[in-house]
């Protein structure tokens, strides 16, 4: 129960810091500086004003200010991403893997939010989720050395080999089934921030589980797709929701696809 309390409050925190990302990364601005201060009237922000989900509660969505409202985004990125670490955290236990897990889908909350709102993903983002993903396998080993917990040194290289296999497997995919797909209706419908996540889908969930996950992520964006008519509807947000669901339940996915090829 601690680890999982801890583990919240480092998605909390984690997720502030992805506001900074999501706010000013499509801008062009310095991540670090200035320090966080009030879009509306540039007043720098005080400590207390900053804590994770609290302040926004106390502040009531006004900047203590000017009084003009906060976006909702910023709560409930900093609540997500305290959700996500959590749930890891049950599923994996405190340690390197739960980290660089959690690390990779803030990256990829933090993807789609961007690309909700400005239709378009900054490749720096994207891939430092990538290099997370293929490298996990080399962090692991790592860490387990450190904490006297090591494998067979070829269960690490297999992971490694596998996470880039399927990397590039995915990415290969997209990239052919986008070209197809360009043809058929004369309109780019992946892009080049697509092919990314798929190559991380594939790093970090594997074959065919990374399948089963864009075929949720299909899915989950049918109504949205037909909803929206020929407006564009981005995709990242349902690559995401599809890895995320299908990194949790893939126990149970697999067990169901060995059954029908049992
Ligand atoms: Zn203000």
């Amino acid at each position: 129960m601690m680890a999982i309390l801890f583990a919240l409050f480092i998605g909390l925190a984690i997720g502030s810091f992805l506001n900074v990302l999501i706010v000013r990364i499509p801008k062009g601005e310095n991540i670090a500086f200035p320090p966080s201060h009030c879009p509306k009237c540039s007043n720098a922000l005080k400590w207390w004003h900053n804590i994770p989900l609290i302040s926004w509660i106390l502040l009531q969505g006004k900047c203590a200010y000017c009084k003009s409202p906060i976006s909702k985004i910023y709560p409930v990125t900093e609540l997500l991403t305290g959700l996500v670490f959590a749930v890891l955290a049950m599923k994996l236990g405190l340690g390197a893997e739960w980290f660089v897990t959690g690390l990779i889908f803030s990256l990829l909350l933090a993807l789609s939010i961007i690309d909700f709102e400005y239709y378009a993903v900054p490749d720096s983002l994207n891939f430092t989720a990538l290099g997370l993903a293929l490298l996990l396998p080399l962090i692991l080993w790592g860490w387990d050395w450190a904490t006297g917990d090591l494998k067979t040194l070829s269960f690490y290289k297999n992971e490694l080999i596998r996470s880039f296999k399927d990397g590039a497997i995915m990415a290969a995919a997209f990239f052919i089934l986008g070209f197809i797909v360009k043809k058929a209706i004369k309109k780019d419908a992946l892009g080049e921030a697509d092919i990314i996540i798929a190559a991380t889908m594939g790093a970090l969930l594997g074959l065919p589980l990374a399948l089963i996950a864009i075929y949720i992520a299909a899915i989950l964006a049918i109504v949205p797709a037909f909803a929206a008519r020929e407006h564009m509807v981005p995709f990242v947000p349902f690559l995401a929701m599809g890895t995320w669901v299908a990194y949790l339940f893939g126990d149970t996915f697999m067990k169901w696809w060995s059954l029908l090829y049992a």
